[in-house]
């Protein structure tokens, strides 16, 4: 059963905003967000709420720090180095926290030893969850500051089997000063399993190996994606691309609803590695995959005189760079579906778009994607004039 959506540590920990609140109320904040960003260009439909408003986090990335001797796990305070110790979370997924639990016992057994940032001792400084929604799998990734992990296979094998579900373990090493969790090319060492979990959206298989990126809530991320795709009505005409397409999810949906030919584009390679063995698992052979920064990419093709018929793009939170929105509008595709995750940079970008690219924003639709937070996605339909 779902917990009751109230946190004791509430205020003190900072990992939500809206936890303590009726999720009506929570809708009513962030769709003034968006009114206040986006209504300017086209009428903000109501917000799509999530499904689920407890239990949908399937990534957990907790700190690691030492209390009286012994491994606590948790999260800093908002803007600070201090450790709030966390036992359970109301929006993680029950399993995240039961993995946990069980690092935190076993580690005085394997005598490991959270990191100590100032004295440079200790050895595991975070612990990264991941859950499938739909398979009972996870995989965990322990952030250590070498490969030596005292009794690292022993400990990965003692998670195993008291989590049957838990079908991968790996070690990253992040030996920096930096608040990053997990530092940019880092190396991963896979010590139990095969590195990976699957998950299913849309009626489709994808792996999530710990590097790349994957919606958090996916049970919504299925509602966000089809929403996407009713936006762009694909015919088998279409030729499709796909900006920022981590491991394939909006390519592959795309290239399996209708569309001719779909091309992914996306800078981080191991997402790359993912999405092309997700389009082979699922027998998709009219998607393809680049490993590219996508502003360069859409100004070479764009010079090149390539035009697809429907772009989709769904950036980071910093948003498309004008040399994107302006080789967007030298392909000239007929249709353009943004998504996005932040609602202050989505409203820059069309704002680039209204003034200067001869298209007509139709729609906008949030999604919920991230309750007792105050991040909101937002979808939406661009067509050319
Ligand atoms: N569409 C995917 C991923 C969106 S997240 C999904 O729904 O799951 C944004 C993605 O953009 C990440 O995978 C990130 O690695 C990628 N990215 C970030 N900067 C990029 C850049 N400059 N060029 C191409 N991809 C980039």
């Amino acid at each position: 059963m779902a917990k009751r959506r109230s946190c004791p540590l509430f205020g003190r920990c900072g990992g939500c905003d809206y936890v303590n609140e009726k999720y009506p109320d929570e809708l009513l904040e962030k769709y003034l967000t968006e009114e206040q960003f986006l209504s300017r260009f086209c009428k903000v439909s109501p917000i799509l709420p999530s499904p689920e408003i407890t239990e949908y986090r399937c990534k957990v990335q907790a700190v690691c720090s030492s209390l009286d001797g012994k491994l606590v796990t948790g999260i800093y305070r908002k803007g600070s180095h201090k450790l709030i110790p966390i036992r359970s979370c109301p929006l993680e997924d029950r399993r995240a926290g039961e993995i946990l639990s069980t690092i935190r016992m076993l580690a005085g057994r394997y005598h490991i030893k959270a990191y100590d940032e100032d004295r440079g001792t200790g050895h595991l400084r975070h612990v990264l969850v991941r859950c499938s929604k739909y398979y009972d799998e996870a995989l965990v990734v322990l952030v250590a500051s070498s490969f030596d992990l005292p009794s690292a296979s022993d400990l990965a094998a003692a998670i195993h089997q008291r989590h049957n579900y838990v079908k991968s373990v790996s070690i990253i090493v992040n030996t920096e000063k930096t608040s990053m969790v997990i530092p940019e090319n880092a190396k991963e060492e896979v010590i139990y399993g095969k590195g990976y979990i699957m998950d299913r959206l849309c009626s489709l298989d994808f792996r999530i190996s710990a590097l790349s990126f994957y919606q958090v809530n996916p049970r919504q991320a299925e509602n966000l994606y089809t929403v996407a795709m009713n936006m762009a009505d694909l015919r088998p005409s279409d030729i499709v691309v796909d900006a920022y397409s981590g491991t394939g999810t909006i390519a592959l949906i795309a290239a399996a609803s209708g569309a001719g030919r779909v091309i992914g584009v996306e800078s981080n390679a191991q997402a790359v590695k993912d999405a092309e063995e997700n389009a082979r698992i699922n027998g998709i052979d009219n998607a393809t995959f680049i490993t590219a920064d996508a502003s360069k990419w859409m100004k070479e093709k764009a010079k090149e005189g390539f035009s697809p018929s429907v772009l989709f793009l769904d950036p980071p939170r910093s948003g498309a760079t004008e040399e994107f929105l302006a080789a967007a509008g030298r392909m000239a595709p007929e249709r353009i579906i943004y998504v996005s995750c932040n609602p202050e940079t989505l409203g820059r970008d069309l704002r680039y778009i209204h003034r200067f690219l001869p298209y007509e924003i139709r729609a906008i639709q949030p999604v919920d994607l991230f309750p007792g937070s105050s991040h909101i996605e937002t979808v939406v339909m661009i067509d050319r004039k």
